[in-house]
């Protein structure tokens, strides 16, 4: 009954609360948000007040997005654009097992046995990464990787407002095609990609381009594959990754926040439409963000 009366909450206002509105929110390329959730900023006030004055904050963003989609890439590009943090789990564990935190053992323990680290702990990890920015004056965020469950989802609603959940996607015979043509060099360590994607648009579905990324020639002979980035390991993660992350873009579409992405293909394609799709193409930063 109590996720129920939760699940039932109103979503909170929207609009009011940032700057700008996502072009794209104000279009058919979102979903009309669930009646169940009215936006009104004048029904059932939000129990918990706002962490800081949302009229003086900087944007709230989620970014969503199977393994290999390049959500780190375009959530940092975006981060810097805007001036906000780009906060990703992966990196708060790491730096947590790296310091000698008071979690640090409990996570070592975690990781070492290969279990998934709790809903918990991770939402200890970010609150005190949320606090201890807000008291270097830091406003926004980008969140990269989480929230991973519903749970999660409606632990972060319960702490601060998400205003908008940019979900980025492609095709799965795209995101194989990449995973499977990633290249590491033994000596230097680069990263490489040799997957070159083209792929013609038909039936009014756009194509999709991708360069690859060629090594060096000093590295070209030395280049090894991961032994996790085989067909099947890969189609696996895709697999549990869609099914864990399909309810929670439900739940974000159900409040109207679920901005729909299909990358056009690599980040010079897709970085200039990714603005335009944020409202951000005319933000005064671009030009130098982009370069
Ligand atoms: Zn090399």
């Amino acid at each position: 009954m109590a996720a129920l009366t939760r699940l039932l909450k109103p979503s909170h206002s929207f609009s009011s609360h940032i700057s700008y509105i996502p072009r794209s929110l104000s279009t058919a390329s979102i979903e009309e948000a669930d009646p169940r959730f009215p936006s009104s900023p004048f029904s059932t006030p939000n129990p918990l007040p706002p962490r800081s004055d949302p009229k003086d904050r900087n944007v709230q963003w989620v970014f969503l997005g199977s393994p290999g989609v390049g959500k780190g890439t375009y959530g940092s590009r975006l981060s810097n654009l805007l001036g906000v943090p780009h906060i990703a789990t992966g990196d708060l564990v790491r730096h947590e097992l790296s310091s000698s935190g008071p979690l640090s053992l409990q996570l070592a323990e975690i990781v070492n046995q290969g279990k998934l680290v709790s809903d918990e702990i991770i939402i200890s990890l970010l609150s005190k990464r949320l606090e201890a920015g807000e008291a270097k004056g830091e406003s926004g965020f980008i969140l990269d990787g989480f929230p991973r469950t519903i749970r999660q989802a409606e632990i972060l609603e319960g702490v601060t407002e998400i205003d908008l959940v940019v979900n980025l996607k492609l095709p799965e015979y795209v995101l194989l095609e990449k995973c499977l043509g990633r290249r590491t060099c033994s000596q230097c360590g680069g990263n490489f990609n040799v997957a070159s994607i083209n792929i013609k648009g038909e039936n009014g579905n756009p194509g999709i381009i991708m360069a690859p990324l060629l090594p060096p020639p000093h590295c070209a002979s030395k280049l090894t594959i991961r032994s996790d980035d085989t067909e099947a390991v890969v189609k696996e993660r895709l697999h549990v990754y869609n099914e864990m992350s399909q309810p929670v873009e439900e739940f974000y579409r159900s409040r109207g926040k679920l901005l729909e992405f299909d990358l056009p293909g690599g980040i010079p394609e897709s970085w200039p439409k990714l603005l335009q799709a944020l409202n951000l193409d005319d933000h005064e930063d671009t030009q130098s963000a982009a370069a």
